[in-house]
Order: structure tokens, then C-alpha cells, then sequence
């Protein structure tokens, strides 16, 4: 196992303590809605802890979802745990060459994926400077408003697609303003779930109207 890289850390605004209330950033006239993405188990199936282009299997209707986002004029931005980083299971470089290919397969197909933003932390099972509670992991905003100071997005007129309450949490103290839930046919939907269910990524177009 190799040696986990010096962590990235995520900017955050130095006024925000971590028991500071989440405020999302005010947007400009010419804020862009987002489509924000999870990763695992939305764009490609969650095999756990995926680090290797042979064992990324994107997800059936993720194209056309993100084909129609750029249609109408939307970001799409990943946001993504990955406490695989800070467990050790692979390193920082490894999860941006994975990207770097992943991002390529999108444009191959038509589409587009504006930014990625992951946390590599994990409180309880991350080696050294992994090894911390951090506001970027969801169901943490940290990452969802970074990208919305750092693209001009305008979250109450954008759409969160996950597959974990944790996703839709995150959406939700942030101020996205829709979120939905997906859950493949073989699994379960949750019993009482926060939002929406959809079956496909496919289903998530209507919601971006
Ligand atoms: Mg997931």
C-alpha cells in the first residue's frame, strides 16, 4: 500500500468555523444553474471504492442526463467522498488520472463535465492527515458551495442527483434547490425518503426545465 499523498484541502472561507451556520453565497445576476453529480453509484456502478479505469462501468442514461444539462445551459459538477484516498486504498493522483479519463469519456459522448470537487477524508478511518472530520464531506455543503463561489452558481435553480441520504443531505444544507434520489431497480428506496426517487439518471431530465 503506498503512502497517501499530502491531503488537498478543500479552500474554505476563513470566517466559517465549523459550527457556523451554512450560508449559501449570494449568486450574480449571471449565476449558472448546476447540475451536481455524486459519483459512485450516479455516473459509474459502486463497486466500492472504484480507482481503476477497467472497473469504472458508467451508468446507463448518465450521457443523455448530462447531454440535456449542457443543452439547456447548465454546469455539471461532480461532487464526491472519497474516503478511499484517506484510507490508503489509493492516492490523490490516481483519483485525478481516473477523472482525467473519466472527463474525456463525457466529452467523447457529447457532453461535459465543468469541475470536479472530492473530499478525500474519513473522521474515523483516515491515515494521518486524512484522518478528520471535514465540512467538505457530505452530508457536509463544503463542496457544493465551493463550487458556487468558485463557478458564480445559482444553487436555489440548480438539481442534486444521488444515491445516499448523505448526497441529498448535503444538497439540502447547502440550499440546492431540488434533489433527487436515485435508486436502481434491483435496490430498495428508503422508506421515507426526502425527496424523489428516480430509477435512471434518464429521469432526472424533466427536472432540469
Ligand atoms: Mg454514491
Amino acid at each position: 500500500m503506498t503512502e497517501p499523498e499530502s491531503p488537498h484541502i478543500p479552500a474554505m472561507d476563513p470566517t466559517r468555523g465549523p459550527d457556523a451556520p451554512v450560508v449559501a453565497p449570494p449568486c450574480r445576476p449571471d449565476a449558472a444553474r448546476a447540475l451536481f453529480l455524486d459519483r459512485d453509484g450516479v455516473i459509474n456502478i459502486d463497486h466500492g471504492y472504484v480507482h481503476q479505469e477497467e472497473r469504472f462501468d458508467f451508468i446507463d442514461g448518465i450521457f443523455d442526463l448530462t447531454r440535456a444539462a449542457c443543452r439547456l445551459g447548465h454546469r455539471v459538477v461532480v461532487v464526491t467522498n472519497q474516503s478511499g484516498i484517506a484510507r490508503g486504498y489509493y492516492t490523490e493522483s490516481r483519483f485525478h488520472a481516473l477523472t482525467d479519463w473519466m472527463r474525456a469519456a463525457f466529452e467523447r459522448e457529447g457532453s461535459r463535465i465543468d469541475a470536479v470537487y472530492f473530499s478525500p477524508f474519513h473522521p474515523t478511518k483516515g491515515i494521518g492527515p486524512y484522518r478528520r472530520e471535514d465540512p467538505s464531506r457530505k452530508p457536509g455543503a463544503g463542496m457544493i458551495l465551493q463550487a458556487a463561489r468558485e463557478l458564480n452558481l445559482d444553487l436555489g435553480g440548480s438539481l442534486l442527483v444521488g444515491d445516499r441520504l448523505s448526497d441529498i443531505q448535503a444538497a439540502a444544507a447547502a440550499g440546492v434547490g431540488r434533489a433527487l434520489l436515485l435508486v436502481h431497480p434491483a435496490e430498495r428506496a428508503p422508506e421515507d425518503p426526502p425527496c424523489p426517487v428516480i430509477a435512471s439518471p434518464r429521469d432526472a431530465i424533466p427536472w432540469l426545465m
